[in-house]
């Protein structure tokens, strides 16, 4: 960091486009997306990953390099290294911080549930330390989940519904992010934005999500487990494709105001905001299957079970219009086009055009 960035002017900054942003899980899906597009419109960047084994960590170098080959620098390093973040904050004087480092997936919470502890609790805690004894203090814009929602009936989510009902350790993990944020805006005066993101899709996405693993188990012949929920309900998700995400947090960024540093009654309330960021139009898990198949030219083995207690809920489906009126978030990609997208970019990295997979013998 000290030899690729002067101590006020952090790398991409060059031109001095404004924010300075530390993007915590940059070598993530959506880190790797936001940090890119900061830095192609001279924002400066620098990432911190852990580039944890919960899915391919190959994917996530891949990603790194990418980052790389743009002139962004991702750290290897974890938000409970609290000497690390200091050293950070010490060298660039970063604006922002966009935390989106996590252990993220509901399933796997149930196997690993300390991972969650971890990360999205003492992390998220070590992180909003070090941005607090910063100078200057960043504001920060994080990663929540449409999971805070839980087993709610009123539909589509809003910001003001009720999220006392969790249905898996992920999403507890999000909602006691959301109330430990909320501590740090009006004790210490930090500004936080929590942006509520909505089945998140797309190129360079998480393999651990269905659209990604039904794309596999579709071009390898292998069944794809479709869940359906109580009464024979078809599960349902706001899918929402990352360019749309990446806007959102972008603006987020952008509209975030200033942290105050001392609390908000004795110098003046720093924000506090939460938005959800999806689509407005959930999609049956059938339907992704269908589009799926249309996209890859591949009929898919359906192999349909009742959906099992591990903490998935039945559907998703966000109002968007605090984000529509405060961000001007307007997502623009259907699933059909976002899926199209996603499939040219799989069908790229694992070397499928290139006729060196059992895809040739579908067509
Ligand atoms: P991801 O797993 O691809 O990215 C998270 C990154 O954080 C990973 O690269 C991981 O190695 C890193 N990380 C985890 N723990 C860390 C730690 N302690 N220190 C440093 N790095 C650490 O996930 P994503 O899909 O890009 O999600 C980004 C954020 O958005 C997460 O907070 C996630 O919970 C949230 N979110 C994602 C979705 C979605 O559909 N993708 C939906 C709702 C919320």
């Amino acid at each position: 960091i000290r030899a690729s960035a002067s101590p006020r002017r952090p790398p991409g900054s060059a031109e001095g486009a404004g924010l300075s942003v530390l993007v915590t899980g940059a070598a993530g899906f959506v880190g790797a997306h936001c940090s890119l597009a900061l830095r192609k419109r001279g924002d400066g960047v620098v990432g911190i990953d852990n580039y944890n084994s919960y899915y391919d960590p190959s994917l996530k170098k891949a990603r790194r390099a990418l980052l790389g080959s743009h002139g962004v620098f991702v750290v290897d390093g974890d938000i409970n290294d609290g000497r690390l973040l200091a050293k950070l904050f010490d060298v660039v004087p970063f604006t922002h911080v966009l935390h989106l480092a996590a252990q993220a997936g509901v399933r796997y919470a149930m196997e690993n549930p300390s991972s969650y502890v971890r990360s999205n609790v003492a992390g998220l805690v070590s992180l909003l330390e070090s941005c607090k004894d910063a100078d200057p203090q960043p504001a920060v814009v994080w990663a929540s989940s449409s999971s805070v929602y839980g087993l709610n009936d009123a539909v589509p989510f809003s910001e003001a519904h009720r999220t006392d009902k969790p249905a898996s350790l992920y999403a507890a993990t999000k909602k006691a992010g959301e109330a430990i944020t909320h501590t740090y805006n009006h004790i210490y005066g930090l500004s936080i934005t929590g942006l509520r993101f909505f089945t998140v899709y797309g190129p360079w996405g998480r393999p651990d999500m269905a659209y990604f693993f039904f794309t596999r188990n579709i071009l390898q012949g292998k069944p794809v487990t479709v869940y359906r929920g109580r009464d024979h309900v078809d599960i349902a998700r706001d899918f929402t494709y990352i360019d749309d995400i990446v806007r959102g947090c972008l603006a987020a960024l952008d509209t975030a105001g200033r942290s105050t540093g001392g609390g908000g009654r004795k110098r003046g309330a720093a924000p506090y905001r939460i938005f959800n960021l999806g689509n407005t139009s959930p999609v049956t898990v059938p339907a992704l299957v269908a589009m799926l198949e249309r996209c890859l030219m591949v009929k898919a083995r359906r192999h349909v079970v009742e959906m099992p207690g591990n903490g998935d809920v039945p559907f998703t489906h966000a109002n968007i219009s605090l984000a529509r009126e405060q961000l001007g978030y307007k997502p623009t990609t259907s699933l059909e086009m976002g899926l199209k997208k996603f499939v040219r970019w799989y069908l790229s990295y694992y070397g499928y055009n290139r006729g060196t997979h059992a895809f040739r013998n579908h067509l």
